[in-house]
């Protein structure tokens, strides 16, 4: 069975947006320990696996030939960065002692220890980490995988509308620049906020802000879910003049018009903005084979304790990043402080050792307010933040890319 291209989306979901399987016969491999997804968290995970075990058999199921960093993704849609300095060819970043089985996974089999991929091979494992990244459901919004990267419709949620992100921000001669988040959860949830104050202070620069009105609405009912957090967030909107609409969900773009339809959470009105530039952070969500696998909790996450990362009813099972059900912010910040504690875990489990990794919900990241300005954000599951000294100031400047 093939995945062919004309079946995969342009803005793709989450995966790679332009991968074509390979058509292999079925056949069964297997391995010590599968890692499903070769992105941020797998990659990490498998590299510290096989520095702290080496020679330990593990295999990487990704489709994926090019590695998109997508934190770089807002600097490249502010011009700081180009497209190209976000991507990687895959195979440089596959540890060379691991299996790089390239293909995508179907549907898991826990009770048996066995997964299945598109390619029509079955995957058996002693160990497995499930690490897929979340979904983006573009078709959530009607009209918009349609329109997006073109009429003055922009994401720096996808590679593919990187550049268009860019030319749209440096274009921009005044009008209505409109900066949308989904409800629900997202990966860097405080991204299209970043992406809005990038753009804000572009337009000041360039002197299209005096004839301008910048916009940022959000499904949520705060500007983030940590409150000293949100309330920072908020006196910078208020002092960079954004305004801002909490609890619109955006269900429809009309690019002939250029009108943005939303949906009041509360009221469940329709309310419509007139744009003249639209920024998009797309509806996300778990990913529909994980999702519709008994991996997944309620939400369609894959369910795991909060703090051993092993999966809560299959005990050779462990997941992290954003595919998870971790009570945390899904960012590769904290995805760098999962993967140890997970490793060590594993590893304790593989010896019949109890497990000693606790995660805490931490993460360390940074959150761009604009070309010289970042907060450092400390959090754990108690939401504890710390402000960036000056000194640690960020100092970008957007180049013509
Ligand atoms: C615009 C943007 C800006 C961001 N900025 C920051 C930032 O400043 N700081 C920060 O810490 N984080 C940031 N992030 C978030 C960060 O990139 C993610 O949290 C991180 O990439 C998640 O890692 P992951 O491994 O869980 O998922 P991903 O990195 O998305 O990797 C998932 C992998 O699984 C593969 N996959 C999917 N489905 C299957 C399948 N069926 N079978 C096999 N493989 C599959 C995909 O091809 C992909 O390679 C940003 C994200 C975006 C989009």
């Amino acid at each position: 069975m093939g995945w062919h291209a004309s079946s995969a989306p342009d803005v793709g979901q989450g995966g790679p947006p332009d991968f074509i399987s390979p058509n292999f016969e079925s056949f069964v491999v297997h391995h010590q320990v599968v890692i499903v997804g070769g992105g941020e968290a797998g990659l990490i995970v498998s590299r510290r696996l096989l520095k702290a075990c080496p020679g330990l058999d593990v295999g990487i199921i990704e489709p994926s030939e090019q590695y998109n960093c997508q934190r770089f993704w807002l600097m490249v849609g502010s011009g700081v960065l180009p497209a190209r300095g976000s991507r990687r060819e895959t195979s440089t970043l596959i540890p060379h002692e691991a299996h790089w089985i390239r293909d995508t996974v179907q549907s898991f089999d826990p009770a048996g220890d066995t997964l299945t991929t598109v390619g029509g091979a079955a995957v058996s494992y002693d160990f497995l980490v499930v690490a897929p990244g979340i979904q983006l459901n573009w078709d959530r919004v009607q009209g918009l995988r349609e329109a997006v990267g073109r009429d003055g419709i922009c994401s720096a949620y996808a590679f593919k509308t990187l550049v268009a992100t860019w030319d749209s921000i440096r274009d921009f001669a005044g009008g209505v620049a409109l900066f949308t988040q989904p409800s629900g959860q997202t990966k860097s949830p405080t991204g299209p906020l970043e992406m809005c104050y990038l753009a804000e202070e572009h337009f000041r620069r360039s002197g299209s802000r005096d004839h301008s009105q910048v916009i940022f609405t959000s499904g949520e009912t705060s500007m983030f879910q940590v409150p000293q957090y949100s309330q920072i967030l908020d006196r910078l909107a208020k002092e960079k003049g954004v305004a801002v609409h909490l609890g619109l969900d955006l269900i429809e773009v009309q690019p002939a018009s250029h009108e943005a339809v939303f949906c009041n959470l509360a009221s469940g009105e329709e309310v419509v903005i007139r744009y003249d530039l639209l920024h998009v952070a797309p509806p996300m969500g778990p990913c529909d084979f994980v999702a519709h696998s008994v991996l997944a909790d309620e939400g369609g996450w894959v369910d795991v304790d909060p703090y051993t990362l092993r999966h809560s009813r299959f005990p050779n099972v462990f997941g992290l990043g954003d595919a998870s059900s971790l009570p945390c912010t899904k960012t590769a910040a904290a995805i760098r402080q999962q993967a140890p504690i997970l490793v060590t875990n594993l590893l304790a489990a593989l010896e019949r050792r109890p497990l000693t990794g606790k995660y805490d919900g931490g993460s360390n990241y940074n959150i761009v307010t604009g070309y010289e300005s970042i907060l450092r954000a400390e959090l754990d599951y108690n939401g504890m933040i710390v402000e960036v000294p000056a000194s640690e100031l960020l100092r970008l400047s957007p180049q013509n890319v």
